[in-house]
């Protein structure tokens, strides 16, 4: 599938592969996201994962325009604000576009939301630590589960409303 594929070309596969979770939909706890990071050299990408009750407030189809309209307004911030969410010393020049930011309908009424983001550094990130805006962004996100897998260091830490670092 695609979340596989687009490891293979990552160029980081083996990497990614032991921060992976195993099945995408495996229930969720509300107020926890996590973020699995790999990093090699001055290149990476990250999977942000959250539950849509904490993202834009329900978890299955928009039923009103309104709901709609928050739900857009969501995703587009994850599409737009991946530097504000995964932030890198401003020193190291990094970038994290985002490859694609999405609703992952589930049959049990628990959808989340699956942001993927490409991290391309002018410096390498190695030993400088990594701050996060996650709980900023979405104040429905307590606790962000950071796993990070670089070619230099291999770290699980909980963050709890942005507060703490992880160095990759
Ligand atoms: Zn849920």
């Amino acid at each position: 599938m695609n979340v596989r594929r687009t490891l293979l070309t990552s160029g980081i596969t083996m990497l990614m592969l032991h921060v992976t979770p195993g099945p995408l939909l495996a229930q969720h706890v509300h107020g926890a996201a996590t973020l699995d990071i790999g990093i090699e050299g001055k290149a990476g990408q990250a999977t942000l994962r959250a539950s849509g009750e904490d993202v834009y407030g329900f978890e299955r189809a928009p039923r009103t325009p309104a709901e709609r309209a928050k739900q857009e307004a969501a995703l587009k911030l994850l599409r737009e604000q991946g530097a504000t969410l995964i932030r890198f010393q401003p020193a190291l020049g990094c970038s994290v576009t985002t490859e694609r930011a999405q609703v992952v309908s589930s049959k049990g009424g628990h959808d989340e939301v699956e942001a993927r983001y490409r991290i391309a550094c002018r410096q390498a990130p190695a030993g400088k630590p990594m701050t996060f805006g996650v709980s900023q962004a979405f104040r429905g996100i307590e606790t962000l589960t950071v796993q990070l897998v670089s070619d230099t260091a291999q770290t699980s830490r909980k963050i709890v409303r942005d507060r703490g670092t992880v160095t990759p």
